[in-house]
């Protein structure tokens, strides 16, 4: 998978796709493009850019910031929750797993509803600043980087481990995001799993499946007994087909993964063949 070599189709491709454009519109594309150029140096020079993880000036994120994130180790990691330790499953999901004192070798146990996790880094300083950066100071020039990111990892993940990773993005069939609350839209003005995923899905080769809506709250209380005890872990509607598909379901940072868990579960009972689990941040320790 040649992510960067898809980014520079990607940014140049337009909607039309590449064959359809004539040579006038692509006069007005770059005229467009230029104009965004000039604002955005006339903005440079009145707001310097700044570091999302530590405000120095110059680049979004710095070299040094880079350097510091918690990279997790694919070849070591927990297959169940993307945690950074585990070899094939973490403590934590080993003993919040059913049955237990069976140690058997069988195929690895799954604590959630996606097949597997893989995970960038932990979160930890600077990612937690950079990520506020992103969701609630509106720097949503983050999101083509944390979809680099995203897409560096798998591609790491499936050449160095590709017995645990492999065809995780490669093999699969759609991207789908874990989507924002209502409340969290209406604050931010844009769905910031989104527009991370839509770049993503470029750099993947991956189709975009605008696939889950969050279910509101009035409807929990029509639900079965099973029904609420999705609800409180947040439930979502499938609203168009993932049937037969292996879908990568990614979101920006995984805590207790019932999110990620109640996403997974409403796609593989609207048909997904299966669900992996992909986030930026993995909170551990
Ligand atoms: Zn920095
Ligand atoms: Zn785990």
């Amino acid at each position: 998978m040649a992510c960067r070599n898809v980014v520079g189709f990607g940014s140049s491709a337009g909607d039309g796709g590449p064959c359809g454009s004539r040579a006038p519109s692509r006069d007005v594309a770059s005229a467009g493009r230029l104009l965004e150029r000039l604002r955005a140096a006339a903005l440079e020079a009145v707001a310097p850019t700044r570091c999302a993880g530590c405000e120095r000036p110059g680049e979004l994120i710095c070299a040094d910031c880079l350097h510091a994130l918690a990279l997790i180790d694919p070849r070591r990691s927990c297959l169940g929750c993307g945690a950074p330790f585990g070899d094939l499953v973490c403590t934590e999901c080993a003993s919040g797993l059913a049955g237990g004192g069976d140690e058997s070798d069988a195929a690895p146990p799954r604590p959630f509803a996606f097949e597997r996790c893989l995970a960038t880094a932990t979160f930890e300083e600077p990612l937690p600043r950079i990520v506020r950066a992103y969701k609630d100071a509106g720097e949503r020039r983050l999101a083509p980087l944390f979809a680099e990111m995203l897409a560096d990892t798998v591609e790491h993940a499936e050449r160095v481990a590709p017995a645990r990773y492999g065809g995780l993005a490669s093999a699969a069939d759609v991207l789908v995001f874990v989507p924002a609350t209502a409340a969290a839209y209406r604050r931010r003005g844009f769905d910031h799993m989104e527009a991370i995923a839509r770049p993503l899905a470029d750099m993947a080769g991956l189709e975009l499946a605008d696939a889950l809506a969050k279910r509101g709250r009035t409807d929990q209380r029509l639900l079965g007994r099973a029904g609420r005890q999705a609800g409180a872990r947040g439930s979502f509607d499938v609203v168009r087909s993932v049937r037969g598909l292996r879908v990568v379901l990614v979101d920006d940072v995984m805590t207790t993964g019932s999110t990620l868990d109640a996403a997974a579960r409403s796609l593989l009972h609207a048909g997904a063949a299966r669900v992996d689990a992909l986030v930026l941040a993995r909170v551990w320790g």
